[in-house]
């Protein structure tokens, strides 16, 4: 294992270890790209999916959906004329 990010990514390694604590007390090893706590990053996405699966706060699109169609509506139009590839691909039904 490399010491440094540096010399991690010479080596084509993903990770490297420091051996000194993250901010948040961990010692373990780090992301040679964004130089990262793993352990930090593994807390983070954890806390994520399980703010995933408790929020019931509607999301933005539903937001629109339910309370303003017709902006939607616009939206969707606006997009359309924008990048009409994606919508090719993937049909926007409102
Ligand atoms: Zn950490």
């Amino acid at each position: 294992m490399r010491t440094s990010a540096k010399e991690a990514i010479q080596a084509g390694q993903k990770y490297y270890f420091t051996g000194i604590p993250c901010v948040n007390g961990h010692i373990s090893k780090r992301f040679a790209t964004n130089r990262n706590c793993v352990m930090c990053d593994h807390q983070r996405k954890e806390k994520k999916r399980k703010q995933l699966k408790t929020n019931t706060k509607p999301t933005k699109v539903y937001r629109i959906v339910e309370f303003a169609p017709s902006i939607l509506r616009k939206k969707v139009k606006k997009f359309r004329r924008v990048r009409p590839e994606i919508i090719s691909d993937r049909r926007v039904v409102v």
